[in-house]
């Protein structure tokens, strides 16, 4: 049976007061569900958020990790940095990175496998533009970006990794797929998975990100292989993703 699980992305859209804030109402809000939660926060702020989430079922994750275990890489930050932070989790290749940042294939592959190495679970994310998706080519796309890390670095790391289905047209811009639009593709990924490894397609957590709230999140949630959210703009107001959290169905 796999656990549900909701992940809140803070990108660059927090401060060191309102992380504070928010990371004590998560703690002081969070209701007693049978799911997993964690938060990403900026680099900054990982050490200090560390430290408040002690000693909580809050896991605590990174952004974004470095293709190389160490050396001269000018601003970059390690797996094993994270590590040493208990960062549980680290988000590999989301959009914003692949469209803004240069992330390659390559580069994404590179990431994930250095995350598997430090022991920290990689949440690898993959998703189509909108032009893919109105030319008919989202499963391509989808299956281009899986296959390039499983061709790298193994279907037996996907044992300990996490994927995020994000649709690049959901992300940010209120648009959702839905629920069935966002079913049809996680059981895609999961059949993928399951051509090479059945065992690992059935346990491994298929999480949706794409404009997740309070108000979709039900309808998300309720289909089968829907494994919890990477929320965004939500996971910024305590409310809104602890309530999120709470859409899973009993
Ligand atoms: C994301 O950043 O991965 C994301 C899904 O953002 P939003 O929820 O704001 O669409």
């Amino acid at each position: 049976m796999r656990r549900n699980l909701v992940v809140g992305n803070w990108k660059m859209k927090i401060n060191q007061q309102s992380a504070q804030k928010l990371v004590d109402g998560l703690i002081d809000g969070l209701p007693s569900e049978d799911a997993d939660i964690a938060v990403c926060p900026p680099y900054l702020y990982i050490p200090e958020v560390s430290q408040r989430l002690a000693n909580t079922t809050i896991g605590l994750g990174a952004q974004n990790v470095a293709t190389h275990v160490e050396g001269a890489y000018t601003g970059e930050i390690a797996a094993v940095m994270l590590k040493d932070f208990n960062c549980k989790y680290a988000i590999v290749g989301h959009s914003e990175r692949r469209a803004n940042y240069a992330d390659t294939s390559q580069t994404v592959a590179q990431r994930f496998q250095q995350a598997i190495d430090a022991d920290i679970i990689p949440v690898l994310a993959i998703g189509e533009l909108l032009e893919e998706r109105e030319d008919g080519t989202t499963f391509d796309v989808v299956e281009k970006q899986l296959n390039a890390v499983i061709d790298f670095s193994g279907i037996e790391n996907f044992k300990k990794a996490v994927i995020a289905y994000e649709p690049v047209w959901a992300i940010g811009t209120g648009l959702t797929a839905s629920a069935e639009q966002a079913q049809e593709v996680h059981l895609f990924i999961r059949q993928l998975l399951a051509e090479k490894n059945q065992q690992i397609a059935e346990n491994i957590q298929i999480l949706y990100g794409g404009s997740v709230k309070p108000q979709n999140a039900v309808a998300l949630f309720a289909m089968p292989d829907i494994d919890g959210a990477l929320v965004g703009g939500d996971s910024l107001s305590a409310d809104s993703f602890l309530k999120i959290y709470s859409s899973f169905q009993k």
